[in-house]
């Protein structure tokens, strides 16, 4: 069977992990969370004292930008792999609310994107990857042979996020989770570079009412579709 490359883009907290990780795991395919390489820049730089409040020190973090240290290791206990920051795993700092609020403003420096991206190339060159992020249909992998765009309303998007956050002992409300959700969105359509939109051929697929296992179901049915006709 043909290896094809699956890009999975959309809004925050729509479960595009969640489901890239089913998919990987169901097709033995590598997952990469390229949200988790912005989160990691992004919690450099706070450790590095490149915030003034909220406000990005841009030409600190350039300069450093290029000794920053990112990869992704497997966990075989989760079946996964997670993301390292300079020889450290970061999973658990860089999902905090603090990391959330400030990683669509480290998103919209070119910079950044271009350091990132030619990386997720690299990983994803010998197919059998699937993707997530915001702009892997659109300018990583623009040939991809199945591209996804999930979304889902806001208040779906925002309780999700909240339990999960909730789950893992974050002092968070509801309001502060929803504000943040919007505002990522906001801020990830309107930059410049890379915005996040949807591609002409991307699957569109609304999740606010569907259950995790009917998304796989019909996401696996349309991946092994397009291996099967690759593989012709
Ligand atoms: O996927 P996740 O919600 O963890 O992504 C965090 C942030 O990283 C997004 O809100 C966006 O600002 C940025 N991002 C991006 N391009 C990607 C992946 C994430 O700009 N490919």
């Amino acid at each position: 069977m043909k290896r094809i490359t699956i890009a999975i883009d959309g809004l925050s907290s729509t479960g595009k992990s969640t489901i890239a990780k089913q998919l990987a795991k169901e097709l033995g395919y590598a997952y990469v969370d390229t949200g988790a390489m912005y989160r990691a820049v992004t919690l450099f730089a706070l450790r590095s004292g490149f915030f003034d409040d909220k406000k990005l020190k841009k030409s600190l973090l350039l300069k450093t930008l290029p000794n920053i240290r990112l990869k992704f290791v497997p966990n075989e206990e989760l079946g996964y792999a997670e993301i390292y920051l300079d020889g450290e795993n970061a999973e658990k700092q860089i999902r905090t609310m603090e990391v959330s609020s400030l990683v669509s403003t480290v998103a919209t420096v070119s910079e950044v994107r271009q350091f990132l991206v030619s990386q997720q190339k690299q990983m994803g060159k010998d197919k059998g990857v699937v993707m997530d992020g915001r702009d892997i249909g659109t300018v990583v992998f623009p040939d991809a042979e199945l591209k996804l765009f999930l979304t889902a309303s806001d208040a779906k998007r925002a309780t999700r996020r909240y339990r999960e956050l909730l789950e893992k002992g974050d002092e968070v409300t509801y309001d502060e989770v929803l504000k943040n959700v919007q505002h990522r969105d906001f801020i990830d359509s309107t930059r410049e570079d890379s915005p996040l939109t949807q591609a002409d051929d991307a699957i569109r697929i609304d999740n606010s009412d569907m259950g995790l296992q009917e998304q796989f179901e019909r996401i696996l049915g349309l991946a092994k579709r397009v291996i099967d006709r690759s593989s012709k």
